[in-house]
C-alpha cells in the first residue's frame, strides 16, 4: 500500500483525467493520476482538432493533450502509469485501486477511463488487427492508399473515416447493417457525392478473411440472408463506443457499459466520480470531456474537504 492516503485519485490520463487533475491541484488536494497506456488518451491519436474554441486554424490532438498534461503536471500532480484492476472501499471510509503495480488508497476517486472502439467480435477481426483490421482511419488509412478499404457503420464517424478514406483508396465500401444513415445530413451529401465511395445496405460484416494480411471481408445481406465477399485490403470498424467498466463492479450504476451519474458528476458511490467518454451521455467530445472533469474536480474537492472535517470531529 502507498504510504499516505491520496486526496484524490484520477484514473484515466486523457484530456478529462488531466483537466480533473488540474483543476484538482488548484484546490490544493493532493493529486494522482494513474495512466495505463499513453497520456492524452483519445486526444493523442486525432490528427487534427478543429472544433476545439480558441485554435482557429486547429490544432493536432497530440499538442493540446501534451499541453494540459504539461499545465497539470506544472501545478504539481503526480503521473503513475499503471493499469487500475478494481476497487474497494475500506472501512475507514477511503478508497483502496488495486493496479498493476502498488495499490492505491484516496479519499475520493475520479473515473476518466474514456471509451474504446466497439467491437464486431467476427472471426478474423482480433487475429488480422494491425494486419488490416484497424479502428481508426486518421490513424491507419495512409498505409491503405491505392487499395480498396470496407467501412462499418452507419454514424458520424463511419461517414468521417469513408470521406477521409475516399481520398486515398480506389473503393471505399461503406458496410451498414440497416437502409438509412444514422450520421448528419451534411456528411451524407459529402459522402454522396464522391463516386468512389460505395454504399452496401442492410449489410453486416460476419468474417474477416486473409492470413498475414486482410484479403477481403465476408458480408450477409440482413435481408435475403445472402452472403457475399467484398475484396478489400482494409476494415475499418466504426460501429461506436464502449467504455470498459467492470473493474468498478457494483459500486456504479451503468447504461450499456457507460457510467451513471448525475450533475455533479457523482456515481452511485459516495466520493467516487466520473468524467468524460466513460459517463453516460449523448455528446462526446474533447470540450464536454474537460466539462465533466471540471465539475467532478470542483464536488471531489467539497467531498474531500467534508471527509477531513468528520475525521477531525
Ligand atoms: C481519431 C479521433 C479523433 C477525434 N477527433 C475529435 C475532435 O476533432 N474533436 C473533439 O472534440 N473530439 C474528438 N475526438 C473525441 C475525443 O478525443 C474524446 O471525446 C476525448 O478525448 C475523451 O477524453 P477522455 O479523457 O474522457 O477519455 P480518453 O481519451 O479515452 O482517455 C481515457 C484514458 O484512460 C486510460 N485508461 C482506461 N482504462 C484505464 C485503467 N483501468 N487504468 C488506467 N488507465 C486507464 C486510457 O488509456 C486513456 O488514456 C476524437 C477521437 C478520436 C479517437
Amino acid at each position: 500500500l502507498s504510504e499516505r492516503a491520496r486526496d484524490v485519485a484520477i484514473v484515466g490520463g486523457g484530456v478529462a483525467g488531466c483537466t480533473a487533475a488540474l483543476y484538482a491541484r488548484r484546490y490544493g488536494l493532493d493529486t494522482l493520476v494513474l495512466e495505463r497506456a499513453v497520456l492524452g488518451g483519445q486526444a493523442a491519436v486525432a490528427v487534427r482538432i478543429e472544433n476545439y474554441p480558441g485554435f482557429p486554424e486547429g490544432i493536432s490532438g497530440a499538442e493540446l493533450a501534451q499541453r494540459i498534461h504539461e499545465q497539470a503536471a506544472k501545478l504539481g500532480v503526480e503521473f503513475v502509469t499503471a493499469e487500475v484492476k478494481g476497487l474497494a472501499r475500506r472501512e475507514d471510509g477511503t478508497w483502496l485501486l488495486h493496479t498493476d503495480a502498488e495499490p492505491v488508497q484516496a479519499i475520493a476517486v475520479i473515473v476518466a477511463t474514456g471509451a474504446a472502439p466497439r467491437r464486431l467480435r467476427i472471426p478474423g477481426e482480433q487475429e488480422l488487427l494491425g494486419l488490416g483490421v484497424s479502428y481508426c482511419a486518421t490513424c491507419d488509412g495512409f498505409f491503405f492508399r491505392g487499395r480498396p478499404v470496407a467501412v462499418i457503420g452507419g454514424g458520424n464517424t463511419a461517414l468521417e473515416e469513408a470521406l477521409y478514406l475516399a481520398d486515398l483508396c480506389p473503393r471505399v465500401y461503406v458496410v451498414h447493417r440497416r437502409d438509412a444513415l444514422r450520421a448528419d445530413q451534411y456528411l451524407q451529401v459529402r459522402a454522396a457525392a464522391r463516386a468512389n465511395i460505395e454504399f452496401v445496405w442492410d449489410s453486416v460484416a460476419v468474417e474477416v478473411l486473409g492470413r498475414e494480411q486482410v484479403e477481403g471481408l465476408r458480408i450477409r445481406n440482413v435481408k435475403t440472408n445472402e452472403e457475399r465477399v467484398l475484396e478489400v485490403s482494409g476494415v475499418f470498424v466504426a460501429i461506436g463506443h464502449e467504455a470498459q467498466t467492470e473493474w468498478l463492479g457494483s459500486y456504479v450504476e451503468r447504461n450499456n457499459g457507460f457510467i451513471v451519474t448525475n450533475e455533479r458528476m457523482e456515481t452511485a458511490s459516495p466520493g467516487l466520480f466520473a468524467a468524460g467518454d466513460v459517463r453516460d451521455r449523448p455528446v462526446r467530445q474533447i470540450t464536454t470531456a474537460i466539462g465533466d472533469a471540471t465539475v467532478a474536480a470542483y464536488y471531489a474537492y467539497y467531498y474531500v474537504a467534508d471527509f477531513k472535517a468528520r475525521q477531525q470531529a
